[in-house]
């Protein structure tokens, strides 16, 4: 759908630069979704693996960050051993909602309430990534949580427009049980993609 160098801007490696490849494609269907337009794989061209790989490599980027779209609707070996074997790492950020596949160096696993998640993504994700659109998404994520691996760093993260009702009750949540963090879409704070 797209792809251009930038900043993470949330999560565990918010702050480093990263190149994104945004995949069309999604069947979630999250009522809040700020890449709705990503849904339907027709909309958007078709572009060869080498050439994405190429792109990556001209950019100067050391690390790639794979998302949708849901990106795990497209088999990924290819294109992430291709970008291993040039010494730039891969990230993904996934829904979990489909079966895995390529190299990673890091899987941040963000489930959706509208599309139940696979089992296997639990033990593999290196990061829960918990948007808060509503209260109980709290509770929810903490249920969750209980199956993923005791390495996996767990984060909330306000659902940006509903961010100043989220908030304190995320604020709350974190200071009763540390092990939890906070993550916030800064790259909108600063204005770039
Ligand atoms: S999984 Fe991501 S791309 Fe798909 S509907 Fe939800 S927020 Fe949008």
């Amino acid at each position: 759908m797209e792809r251009f160098y930038t900043l993470q801007g949330e999560g565990v490696h918010s702050g480093c630069p990263a190149y994104f490849i945004r995949l069309a494609g999604c069947d979630v269907g999250c009522v809040w979704c700020d890449v709705k337009e990503s849904w339907n794989i027709d909309d958007h061209p078709r572009i060869s693996v080498q050439e994405l790989i190429s792109d990556v490599v001209e950019s100067g980027a050391n690390r790639v960050i794979i998302t949708g779209g849901e990106p795990l609707m497209h088999n990924l070996d290819e294109l992430t051993l291709g970008l291993q074997e040039r010494g730039i790492r891969t990230h993904i950020e996934t829904s979990g909602t489909h079966p895995i596949s390529g190299s990673w160096d890091w899987i941040t696993f963000s489930p959706k309430k509208f599309k139940k998640p696979t089992e296997e993504i639990f033990q593999l994700a290196h990061e829960l990534k918990i948007v808060v659109f509503h209260p109980s998404d709290i509770q929810w994520g903490v249920e969750l949580s209980e199956k993923v691996s005791l390495e996996c760093q767990k984060l909330l993260q306000p659902e940006w427009e509903r961010q100043d009702d989220m908030l304190p009750m995320i604020m709350a949540h974190l200071t009763q049980n540390p092990t939890w963090r906070l993550s916030l879409q800064t790259h909108k704070f600063i204005g770039v993609r």
